[in-house]
């Protein structure tokens, strides 16, 4: 498996939901005040929530 893992720091993300947004493919979901990788099989890795995330707590390598 090479595939990459998408990992959000949660002490840094500010539940702003931007990369909920961002995700063609819903892999990410809130929950509460903070993102959660809801459906991380789902990810294609394109790097749109990396991208958008403003605080950039989002990591995937
Ligand atoms: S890398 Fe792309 S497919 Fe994966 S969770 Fe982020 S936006 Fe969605
Ligand atoms: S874009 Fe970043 S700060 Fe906003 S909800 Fe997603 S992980 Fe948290």
């Amino acid at each position: 498996m090479a595939k990459k893992q998408l990992s959000i720091d949660l002490d840094a993300c500010i539940g702003c939901g931007a990369c909920v947004s961002a995700c063609p493919v819903n892999v990410l979901d809130m929950d509460g005040d903070k993102a959660k990788v809801a459906k991380p099989d789902a990810c294609t890795e394109c790097g749109a929530c990396v991208d958008a995330c403003p605080v950039s707590c989002i990591t995937l390598k």
